[in-house]
């Protein structure tokens, strides 16, 4: 029998969410159908709905990755999880866990990923689908609302910080004060870097500083890279998160003392000119990093679980506010990230 209740459904870009009553299908062998009690609302979800992005391969349908919610039914092969428990899912819906890239440890990048909210229905709704195998298990004192953040905006900073081998002791520079960016110094900061960050809002650098950020730079009255030059000697590892200004990726680059690792985690359009001879002089190293893996979801959870980050969030209480949280994000108007409580 399915079970009735209500999505969010993207139809068209540049409308409004359409809030409909629907069924959502039994669980198949080896799913659960999850009752979401979370969701985060995430800027790749706004560039959809603003047509920046190309539209999702399922159309219509309904987005929303950053879930958390409870077992609500689970499939006949399902034996380890059971209705009530609480669960997180991710963009990563299922990973092949066959290709070359899954079984390096790179199932971000699996030739055969299932995406949540673009392949298959997402989280802007009361219940979800989910495959059990790719659901996270959320310790018992961390609340609903921290649990999405595990899901993207803790993860995707925790994983560009692991493979950027941060270590105690390290000058870690984070560039864009945004929800990733207050989790990141968090992060940082729990692995024992000196950490700055660096923006151009003084209200969001001053929750920095509150975060734990030990320097802040605002680079709308100050030149970052001299800063960061003068007060650690150049940045063992940059963070860069800035989705707009590829500008800021030049900048982040001079900043950095020999043999540091640029991350890329923000995309802005563009090129980048970075000058050969010192690049290679200096061994400095400019890394992407796409997402996560569960891995850094589980870490990320432990990290909320032990009191280590205490992300940013802004609640909504119930689905009927989700375009008023994406109108929100997109005016800018959301300190840290939006989540939709139901
Ligand atoms: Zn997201
Ligand atoms: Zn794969």
């Amino acid at each position: 029998m399915p079970t009735k209740g209500r999505a969010a459904i993207f139809r068209e870009a540049k409308k409004p969410l359409s809030i409909e009553e629907v069924e959502f299908p039994d669980p198949k062998y080896d799913e659960v159908l999850i009752r979401v009690k979370a969701v985060g609302v995430c800027h790749t979800d706004l560039a959809t709905i603003d047509g920046e992005f190309p539209p999702p391969p399922l159309m219509p349908t309904v987005l929303g990755h950053e879930i958390a919610g409870e077992i609500h039914l689970v499939g006949e092969g399902v034996k380890d999880l059971k209705p009530g428990d609480r669960v997180v899912l991710s963009w990563l819906w299922h990973t092949c866990g066959k290709c070359r890239y899954c079984i390096k440890g790179d199932e971000q990048l699996c030739e055969h990923l299932v995406e949540t909210g673009r392949h298959v229905y997402g989280g802007y709704a009361e219940y979800v689908l989910a495959k059990a195998s790719h659901i996270i298990s959320i310790p018992p004192n961390v609340p609903w609302e921290y649990a999405p953040a595990a899901t993207d905006a803790i993860a995707t900073p925790f994983k560009g910080l692991r493979i950027a081998g941060a270590k105690e002791g390290d000058v870690v520079v984070v560039w864009g004060v945004g929800a990733l960016g207050f989790n990141a110094i968090q992060v940082a900061k729990a692995k024992g870097c000196m950490v700055i960050a660096v923006g151009r809002s003084e209200f969001k650098l001053q929750k920095a500083k509150e975060v734990g950020a030990d320097v802040i730079i605002n680079a709308s009255k100050e030149d970052p890279v001299d800063t960061i030059k003068r007060v650690s000697g150049g940045a063992d590892i940059v963070l860069q998160l800035v989705p707009t200004d590829v500008k800021t990726y030049e900048q982040a680059f001079y900043s950095l003392r020999r043999g540091g690792v640029l991350i890329l985690l923000g995309y802005p359009p563009g090129k980048l000119c970075l000058p050969v001879i010192e690049w290679g002089l200096d061994e400095k190293k400019v890394i992407a990093s796409l997402a996560f893996t569960r891995y850094d979801i589980s870490e990320s959870l432990r990290l909320i679980a032990q009191g280590k980050v205490k992300p940013i969030v802004t609640t909504y209480i119930g689905l009927e506010n989700i375009n008023r949280a994406l109108s929100d994000l997109r005016e800018g108007k959301v300190l840290g990230r939006p989540i939709i409580l139901m």
